[in-house]
């Protein structure tokens, strides 16, 4: 598979090894064993599942292929992905992070990478002058998010780039809401992205992953290194569903795009909405930059109610979406993000964000939009 370079529709299919080479198998079985026969006293391939499986091994050659980088690493969830890349960080160093961070890394970052010794600054980095001027001479790294949520700020990822490159910092990006179908952050000269794999790639609500790439061999030596030694990898079931999902990421994506633009445009201009967030809106703010680094605007879309006493009565009447704090299903999503996703961010700290109770986030699924569109109507009536 890797002798030539196949487009991402080809690839996402026939990922890295795309049949068993030990029985032909059209699909990588679920390698269940923890350890692995040394014949004659000598390890082979394989020798203690945590270092690596068959299984696994799928996954992380798929994340480096669709990305671009030199290895891939795939973990336990979304946040292991986070905290194993950030591992490349040492106590002393400064880390620089937006500020409308996804709730979960929120809370890594201003909780437990302090404890370790590792101070971190959250700025809009939608400028990039207030951007640089938190850099300081332990600033060792920026954890980039675009578009951000559920705000969908749009981050100028060439020029952060630009920034790191000529100050010595490396670039982290959680790829998460785009995946390498929309966005290849590696191609832009970021040196990590990550995923949770739990969202898009996975696609169907059942599972927790996290993926890592990098095309720097240096920075791969030293993630392999701490994927071994802190073990939060992912298991081989959960890599046969992860496999399995990525094969269909692109009808997915593309399906739910779709679905969302309709959405974004009729919410729009409904009477019981305020304003919409989604990148593919003319009108949107950041949508030229947005479409200048990423090839569409992707499946999930904010939208402002006008008044708080809408939001119980919309999630009481709403059949279709599941009402969770996720994304990325087949199925759409509905999120209130106030007390779901973002309900590790303090609430004066999400309200100078702009994230208000009145926010509701939706992640398109791949159901027909009209039906979509009834229903949420109804809810918003
Ligand atoms: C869900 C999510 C994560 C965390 O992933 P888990 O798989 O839930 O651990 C990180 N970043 C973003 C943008 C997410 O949406």
């Amino acid at each position: 598979m890797t002798e030539k370079n196949y487009r991402p529709a080809t690839l996402l299919v026939h990922q890295g090894t795309d049949r068993d080479p030990a029985t032909g198998a059209a699909a990588i079985p679920i390698y269940q064993a923890s350890t692995y026969h040394h014949q004659g006293g000598e390890p082979g391939k394989y020798d203690y599942a945590r270092s690596g499986n068959p299984s696994r091994d799928q996954v992380e050659e798929a994340i480096a292929l669709l990305e671009g980088g030199v290895q891939g690493f795939a973990y336990a969830s979304g946040m292991a992905a986070i905290g194993s890349a950030l591992s490349l960080l040492r106590s002393g160093d400064h880390l620089i992070a937006p500020d409308d961070l996804y709730g979960g890394s929120y809370r890594y970052l201003s909780t437990i990478l302090p404890q370790q010794g590792i101070e971190v600054s959250l700025v809009d980095q939608t400028d990039l002058a207030v951007l640089e001027e938190t850099i300081r001479p332990q600033t060792r790294a920026i954890f980039l998010e675009t578009p951000s949520n559920p705000l969908f700020k749009i981050t100028d990822l060439r020029g952060v780039v630009e920034i790191a490159r000529r100050r010595g910092l490396l670039t982290f990006l959680d790829n998460t809401f785009m995946t390498p179908l929309l966005q290849r952050p590696l191609h832009l000269g970021v040196d990590v992205a990550i995923h949770s794999a739990t969202k898009f790639l996975g696609g169907h609500s059942d599972l927790l992953a996290g993926l890592v790439t990098t095309a720097d061999p240096e920075l791969a030596r030293e993630l392999k290194r701490f994927q071994n030694a802190f073990g939060a990898v992912l298991a081989p079931f959960d890599s046969f569903l992860l496999a399995r999902g990525i094969k269909t990421l692109k009808l997915r994506l593309e399906a739910a795009q779709a679905g969302a633009q309709i959405l974004a445009e009729r919410l729009r201009s409904h009477p019981a909405v305020n304003h919409v967030y989604y990148p593919g809106l003319s009108e949107f703010p950041g949508r030229d930059l947005h479409l200048s680094q990423a090839d569409g605007p992707g499946a999930v879309l904010s939208f402002e109610l006008k008044e708080k006493v809408q939001v119980a009565p919309l999630l009481a009447t709403v059949k279709l979406p599941i009402i969770a704090p996720s994304l990325g299903g087949v199925e759409t999503i509905l999120t209130h993000c106030w007390s779901m996703s973002h309900a590790a961010i303090p609430a004066p700290v999400k309200r100078e964000l702009g994230i208000r109770e009145t926010l509701v986030r939706i992640s398109v699924g791949i159901e027909d939009p009209e039906d979509l569109w009834e229903d949420l109507n109804e809810g918003l009536s």
